[in-house]
């Protein structure tokens, strides 16, 4: 998929050159002449860049780009043709991320170009793997208590719980299997596996010390509930 290039100018035979040069590079390219047009243009259809003028009919490039940086995070390479201006793009007010002065040479346009797509691709790029490791980092959360698998670390209300290995397993498997009813049999194999030796009541008292850690009132369970005559529920 090609990138798609949006061009501010308005002086026609500039236009038409960039035009030309960028269309020639593969890149998908739209042009305008004035400020309001290209405030228009890049809301109707975001570009991946834009090559934006200064002096312009209308709103000029230091407002457009001002418009623009509020609402989008294209990359802009501005165009401008006396030093104060220069000095104002580079003061970073403006936003914009590189300019160009005129008259400068298509091959140094281009290049510029190509840098800033590059950068704005590996940008996408980490943020792609800062989300994918997101996701892989997996977290229960019920309320003010929290469980992360990844860390195998369980916080309420923000502070870490100091839960000894089992309660912690008891704890996940409980989480795995919200709101269903588990009998302490179940629990036992599950937790605990086949090769446990030992009885339900293990699950009793380790339920009891889960609780007291998680349960504003342990006495009075309202996440760890006991079904009568069948075992435990977790509700959250
Ligand atoms: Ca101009």
């Amino acid at each position: 998929m090609s990138e798609y290039i949006l061009v501010v100018e308005d002086e026609p035979a500039l236009q038409e050159t960039l035009v030309y040069n960028l269309k020639k590079q593969g890149y998908e390219v739209e042009a305008v002449s004035d400020g309001l047009k290209a405030l228009e243009a890049a809301r109707t259809h975001p570009p991946d860049l834009i090559v934006l003028d200064i002096m312009l009919p209308g709103l000029d490039g230091f407002e457009v780009c001002k418009i623009l940086r509020k609402e989008m995070s294209v990359p802009i390479i501005m165009l401008t043709a006396r030093d104060e201006e220069i000095d104002r793009v580079v003061g970073l007010e403006i936003g914009a991320d590189d300019y160009l002065t005129k008259p400068f040479s298509m091959r140094e346009l281009l290049a510029r170009v190509k840098a800033q797509l590059r950068r704005t691709e590996l940008v996408r790029q980490v943020m792609e793997k800062v989300k994918a490791g997101e996701e892989a980092h997996k977290i229960f959360t019920f309320g003010n208590l929290s469980i992360d698998l990844t860390r195998r670390e369980v916080t309420l209300n923000g502070e870490v719980l100091p839960l000894k290995p089992q309660e912690y397993e008891l704890l996940v498997f409980f989480a795995e299997h919200k709101g269903q009813m588990l009998s302490r049999e179940f629990i036992l194999e599950r937790v605990w596996g086949w090769d446990y030796i030992g009885d339900s009541r293990t699950v009793d008292v380790h339920v009891r010390w889960l609780r007291q850690k998680i349960e504003p009132d342990p006495a009075n369970p309202k996440r760890i509930v006991t079904v009568r005559g069948g075992g435990y529920r977790f509700e959250g």
